[in-house]
C-alpha cells in the first residue's frame, strides 16, 4: 500500500466509526483493528503498530471517559499523536551553524538517490547564502565521480573527486581538508553504496567516519522499500552515528513503513525528503504538517 492509499485508509476509518451511534470499546477495537491493517499493508513493522494501539488504548479510557466528552475527537486526535510520534526520535537532528565548518557524510545504498541529495542538500544551503562544497569518496562505482561532477558543475557547487586514487578515505580526507582551508562553510562527503548490505561496506563507512570526523551523518533512503528498511537503517546506525534521515523519490510509490522504521531503527528525525529527480525537488520535512496531509 502506498502513503497516499495509507492516509485515506486511516481517515475511513476513522470516519466510519464517526457515523456508528454508540463510542464502546468494540468501535474503538474495530477502528484501530483497520488501522493496524492498513499500517500492516504499508509495511510499518509489527512492532510500532502494537506500541501505538497500546498508547492509543492507554490515551483513550472509555469507562473513565465522563460523558460529555467528545470521544469521536479524543480518539482522532491520539491516532493523529500516535502516528506523529512514531516519525518523532524525541531529539532534534546537528543542525550545521555558519560559524564552524560543518563536516556532512552521507551513508545509504547504492540507488537511494545519495549523490542526488547531496547535491540537493548543498544547494539548499547555497540558496541561503551558505558555501557548501562537495566530496566524492565513492570509489566503487565507475562513474560515481563523473555524476557528482555533472550535478555540482550544473548547481556552480565546488567538487573535490579523483578518477585515480581508488582509497575514498585519502580522497574523503584531502578534500575535507582543502575545503576546510577555503573557508567553506558545510562540506558534504558523499560515499559509497554498493548493492547490499556487505562487510566491505561497512568497514568502509567506518573508516570513512573515523578519518573524517563529520559533525552529521545523513542516512538517506528509498521511500519505496518496505521491510526492509528497518534492518538496513540499524546496520549503518551500528556503524556510524546517523544523526538524521533524509527519504527520497517521495514523489514515486513511497510506503509509509519505511520512513517509519528508519527512524525508529535510527532513533533520529528526517529533515528533508525528495520530491523528484530536479535540484530544487528538496522539501524540508516537518512531522505534523506531513501527518495532517497524510490523513487529509
Ligand atoms: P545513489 O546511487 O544512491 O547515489 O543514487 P542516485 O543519486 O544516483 O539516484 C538514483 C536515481 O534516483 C537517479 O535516477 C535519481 O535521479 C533518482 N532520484 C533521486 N532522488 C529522487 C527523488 O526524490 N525522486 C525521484 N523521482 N527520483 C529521484
Amino acid at each position: 500500500m502506498v502513503l497516499a492509499e495509507l492516509g485515506g485508509s486511516i481517515t475511513r476509518a476513522l470516519h466510519k466509526m464517526n457515523n456508528t451511534t454508540v463510542i464502546d470499546e468494540k468501535a474503538l477495537t474495530d477502528c484501530l483493528n483497520e488501522i493496524n491493517r492498513a499500517l500492516l499493508q504499508s509495511d510499518v513493522r509489527f512492532e510500532l503498530i502494537r506500541d501505538m494501539q497500546i498508547n492509543i488504548k492507554n490515551i483513550v479510557n472509555l469507562e473513565q471517559l465522563a460523558a460529555g466528552h467528545n470521544k469521536r475527537k479524543i480518539i482522532q486526535q491520539a491516532v493523529f499523536d500516535e502516528l506523529c510520534r512514531m516519525l518523532n526520535p524525541g531529539k532534534p537532528s546537528f543542525v550545521p551553524k555558519r560559524e564552524k565548518t560543518s563536516v556532512v557524510m552521507f551513508v545509504g545504498l547504492q540507488g537511494s538517490g545519495k549523490t542526488t541529495t547531496c547535491t540537493k542538500y548543498a544547494h539548499c544551503y547555497q540558496k541561503k547564502g551558505w558555501k557548501p562544497a562537495l566530496v566524492c569518496a565513492d570509489t566503487f562505482r565507475a562513474g560515481a565521480f563523473d555524476q557528482l561532477k555533472q550535478n555540482a558543475t550544473k548547481a556552480k557547487i565546488p567538487f573535490y573527486g579523483s578518477y585515480m586514487e581508488s582509497d575514498p578515505v585519502k580522497i574523503a580526507v584531502e578534500g575535507v581538508e582543502r575545503f576546510k582551508e577555503e573557508d567553506h562553510d558545510l562540506i558534504i562527503v558523499d560515499t559509497s553504496g554498493r548493492h547490499k548490505q556487505e562487510a566491505s561496506l561497512f568497514e568502509e563507512m567506518r573508516q570513512l567516519s573515523e578519518a573524517t570526523k563529520p559533525d552529521l551523518v545523513i542516512f538517506v533512503m528509498d521511500s519505496s522499500i518496505g521491510q526492509a528498511a528497518f534492518n538496513q537503517a540499524q546496520a549503518f546506525k551500528q556503524i556510524v552515528a546517523v544523526g538524521a534521515v533524509i527519504i527520497t523519490k517521495m514523489d514515486g510509490h513511497a510506503k509509509g513503513g519505511g520512513s517509519l522504521s528508519a527512524v525508529a531503527a535510527t532513533k533520529s528525525p528526517v529533515i528533508f525528503i525528495g520530491t523528484g529527480e530536479h535540484m530544487d525537488q528538496f522539501e524540508v520535512f516537518e512531522v505534523q504538517p506531513f501527518v495532517s496531509r497524510l490523513l487529509g
